[in-house]
């Protein structure tokens, strides 16, 4: 039995330019959960994660929107809707794909913290944008009430909120989550959205405004878990050198040292490619047998080797 994580990006819940109602991202997950529906039907011992760019950007809008009529929420606890959010859609569909494939499962989903160190660099550099876009007064204005750090984007024409994207450390409720994949009877989802940023602040762990990279902390639940497997999901083949460019080249099977000395080169940038390729060296490099990186369309090709990026050890 190969016990695997598996990431789902954010275009299998939602793609470009679709409008993020309900019924969009349940039928773009049931496809996504077929594929995950056939791995374990070939004997693969899964703990599920996912993105939540779109819904947590949706839930800060909804905050601000209705702040006169409903005090908005920190960052933290608006992560933590979108597990709940995210995480029941992706229980139903998978509920539904596993009995059709094989099997009744249970598909708990564990609401899930991630430490972080709030000595980490990016607490110095706030970089990752998150929520609505704001006019030069309104941003001015959440500065100060709010000590808010706000970038300008140009290219969309407004101010917008960077929060920090520091470093997971450890994955607070791992033991749990252990408990239950080792039980052998359930398929958990945790981790959703990077998970729930906490910091240890005089003896207890505080929720925290940043958010965590989701592949970086779906390595380091891989980790914790002892897995052999990490399995990256998203809406490329696989990590290209040269992307975009005449001379683009899928990685296949690559060591970690190629894909490190790649990721030095900047052939994968940081707010995408980037962490995909860094969880997967580190993942391997902490005894993890391989990382793929792949679409779910062409995971089952991909498990075979025969599809997408493997990054291995040797
Ligand atoms: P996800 O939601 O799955 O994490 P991301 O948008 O963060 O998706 O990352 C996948 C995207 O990375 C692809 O859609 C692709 O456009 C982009 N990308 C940037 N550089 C590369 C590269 N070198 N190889 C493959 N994809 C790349
Ligand atoms: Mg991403």
């Amino acid at each position: 039995m190969t016990n695997a994580v598996v990431a789902i990006g954010g275009n299998a819940i939602l793609k470009k330019g679709q409008p993020a109602t309900k019924e969009n991202q349940q039928r773009n997950l049931e496809e996504t959960c077929r594929h995950i529906a056939s791995m374990v039907q070939a004997g693969y011992n899964i703990t599920l994660t996912h993105g939540n760019g779109p819904q947590v950007g949706d839930i800060l809008i909804q905050n601000e929107v209705a702040r006169g009529e409903v005090p908005p929420m920190p960052l933290d606890v608006c992560v933590a809707e979108s597990q709940g959010l995210v995480g029941f859609m992706l229980q139903q569909a998978l509920t539904d794909a596993l009995r059709k494939a094989c099997c009744d499962r249970i598909v708990p989903c564990v609401l899930t913290r991630v430490v972080v160190d709030e000595e980490d660099e990016a607490f110095k550099d706030p970089s990752k944008p998150v929520g609505p876009y704001y006019d030069r007064e309104e941003a001015e204005k959440l500065s100060k009430e709010r000590g808010w750090h706000l970038h300008k984007d140009l290219s969309r024409g407004g101010w917008r909120r960077v929060v920090p994207s520091p470093r997971p450390v450890t994955i607070v409720e791992a033991p749990a989550i252990g408990r239950l994949v080792r039980s052998g009877n359930d398929l958990v989802i945790a981790v959703g959205g990077g998970g729930i940023p906490v910091a240890w602040r005089n003896g207890r762990l505080e929720g925290v405004e940043a958010v965590v990279d989701k592949d970086l902390a779906a390595a380091c639940l891989a980790k914790s878990l002892k897995d052999d497997l990490l399995v990256m999901l998203t809406d490329v083949e696989g990590a290209y050198v040269g992307y975009g460019t005449a001379r683009e080249r899928m990685l296949g099977t690559v060591t970690a040292e190629v894909a490190e000395r790649h990721l030095e080169e900047g052939e994968f940038p940081p707010g995408s490619m980037g962490p995909k390729v860094e969880a997967a060296i580190d993942f391997v490099r902490s005894g993890g047998e391989r990382a793929v990186i792949t679409t779910p369309e062409l995971l089952h090709m991909a498990l075979a080797s025969k599809a997408g990026t493997q990054v291995v050890i040797r």
